[in-house]
């Protein structure tokens, strides 16, 4: 059995450099996955990276117009952020309805969309209002980044920083909960941005991801009825012991409808 070292980094630099020399090595934010992936033999890491002493990927604050939050923000950190809850206030809730307050204590928002979980709440909010995903080395839309099932754009050896959020738009996440964990059977994100109507959709199965169709029809009338008609294909749903992809697919159709509503008739 490998023995498992353990190391806090205080420069980018080094987290870096010690990422390329153990290709074995894992980035550890909250644990929440990662921890309890170790504890089931998933993940066997020869090296952990501490991210908590990093500076950089601290902090929440209106930068240029928009609104930056650190990689290793938590969910209650976003939460509870009285800048969130005047300038975005639909990330708030987002981050407000995920698991419970001690996983919401310790995860992160870059813990939650470098894993990619196919049922996270993150990679919808993210995605919905297009923000921008910054890393150690670049920037990286999030249409780019969100690559599918436990996919995304990150390099093994790239730190994820922070992402920076457009501030104007009005957001709604609405999930229908998998009761145990509070993960999205399905979940859907409509965002009014400066560009248009963004939705996008998670817990489907195959990793967050956007519905044309929808955003077209919401761009022409922003309005519940506009998405008569419309279907999420159930091909781009999985089936599992929680749901059917029939049923997930016939859960974004009314998520994203009651989104809507809501977004017609509540505060931003
Ligand atoms: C019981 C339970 C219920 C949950 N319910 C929900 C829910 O309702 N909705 C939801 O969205 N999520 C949910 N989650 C997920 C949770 O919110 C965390 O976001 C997620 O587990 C990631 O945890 P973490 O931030 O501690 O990252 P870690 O577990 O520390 O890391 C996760 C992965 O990301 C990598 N990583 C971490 N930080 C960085 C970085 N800065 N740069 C590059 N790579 C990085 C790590 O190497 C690792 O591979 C739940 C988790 C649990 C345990």
């Amino acid at each position: 059995m490998s023995v498992l070292d353990f190391r806090t980094a205080t420069r980018m630099a080094d987290a870096v450099a010690w990422l390329r020399e153990d290709p074995d090595a894992k980035l550890l934010a909250g644990g929440q996955t990662l921890l309890a992936a170790m504890r089931l033999r998933l993940a066997a890491p020869t090296l952990l990276i501490d991210l908590q002493a990093l500076p950089e990927l601290k902090g929440l604050r209106e930068d240029a117009g928009q609104l930056w939050v650190g990689a290793m923000c938590s969910h209650a950190q976003v939460a509870a952020s009285p800048l969130v809850r005047q300038r975005l206030p639909g990330l708030g809730r987002l981050a407000a309805g995920i698991a419970d307050q001690q996983v919401r204590n310790r995860g992160t928002l870059g813990g939650s969309i470098a894993n990619a979980d196919p049922a996270a709440c993150w990679p919808a909010g993210v995605l919905a209002l297009g923000g921008t995903v910054v890393t150690d080395r670049r920037e990286i839309t999030a249409d780019d980044f969100f690559q599918g099932l436990f996919s995304t754009a990150l390099e093994a050896d790239e730190v994820l920083v922070g992402v920076r959020f457009p501030l104007a738009p009005r957001l709604h996440y609405l999930k229908f909960e998998q009761p145990a964990s509070r993960f999205a059977l399905t979940g859907v994100a409509v965002a009014r941005t400066a560009d248009g109507v963004r939705v996008a959709l998670t817990g489907l199965g195959h990793g967050v991801c956007r519905w044309p169709e929808a955003e077209a029809a919401l761009a022409r009338r922003f309005d519940a009825q506009a998405l008569n008609g419309l279907v999420v294909d159930a091909a781009l749903a999985s089936s599992d012991l929680h749901a059917s992809a029939e049923y997930r697919a016939h859960l974004a159709g009314v998520l994203t409808r009651r989104a809507v509503q809501q977004h017609l008739t509540s505060a931003p």
